[in-house]
């Protein structure tokens, strides 16, 4: 995939940045790898919704993402794809420590996007482990060291950042946030600022809100690096 320079893109999604993927509608033209095409089609998704559209060429080239869409527009597929492919690029082994963090809010979301990731990623061999609580923290300290994908909710995360051993995520690859209006509105500012500031610099991040607002766009001075703006208005699945 090309990549563009950040002077010459506009604010809004312009497909015409990658005049490869300009009339791409569905999946499968996509430069993805045969596992998460079939894992795709296996789920039965087939052509992309207008956030999938708009952001995934960004993110396949490794572009960090500041993405705005509202809730029910597909912005799951549009974090996690780029995250399967990253880690299967890559040839993600556990042993490395943790390749991909997701934080989203809440718990019932968490296993949501821990769901879509069984799904769509069923033919990888790509770990994932859902880092939400509601059981003792040593239940999971295992679950945290041994998995390719930590879906988090940010509480928890930081308790094993401060308190398992060994807990590395020095190899980390991808950082999502998830519904960041939203982790924002629940005061989550500074627990998200800690986990930002012990993650590696060099890394792709992908942050999807359903709104734009000040302080989203403070959430993403701190966390991204030269993103592409995507705000997608219309629906359309
Ligand atoms: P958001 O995070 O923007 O609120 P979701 O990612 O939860 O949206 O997706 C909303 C619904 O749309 C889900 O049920 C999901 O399975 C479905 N969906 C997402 N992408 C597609 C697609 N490309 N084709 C068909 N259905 C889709
Ligand atoms: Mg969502």
């Amino acid at each position: 995939l090309p990549s563009l320079p950040s002077s010459s893109t506009p604010p809004l999604a312009n497909t015409t940045a990658f005049p490869r993927y300009s009339g791409v509608t569905k999946f499968s033209q996509l430069p993805l790898s045969r596992k998460t095409k079939d894992g795709l089609l296996q789920s039965g998704y087939v052509e992309m919704t207008e956030i999938q559209r708009a952001s995934l060429p960004h993110a396949l080239a490794g572009r960090d993402i500041l993405g705005a869409a509202k809730t029910g527009s597909g912005k799951t597929l549009a974090f996690v794809i780029p995250v399967l492919e990253k880690l299967f690029r890559e040839r993600y082994s556990a042993e490395w420590g943790v390749g991909a963090i997701i934080l989203c809010p809440i718990r019932e979301l968490a296993e949501q996007i821990f769901e879509e990731i069984k799904s769509v990623g069923r033919h990888h061999s790509i770990s994932a482990a859902l880092i939400i609580g509601g059981k003792e923290v040593d239940l999971e300290k295992d679950r945290v060291n041994n998995m390719n994908i930590l879906v988090c909710t940010p509480g928890r995360l930081l308790q094993h950042m401060d308190e398992t051993v060994n807990f590395d995520c020095s190899q980390l690859q991808v950082l999502v946030l998830d519904e960041a209006d939203r982790m924002l509105d629940m005061d989550f500012k500074k627990t998200l600022n800690d986990i930002v500031s012990q993650l590696p610099k060099k890394r792709q991040t992908l942050l999807f809100s359903a709104t734009q607002t000040k302080s989203i766009q403070d959430l993403a001075r701190l966390s991204l690096k030269d993103p592409e703006y995507i705000s997608v208005h219309e629906e359309s699945v």
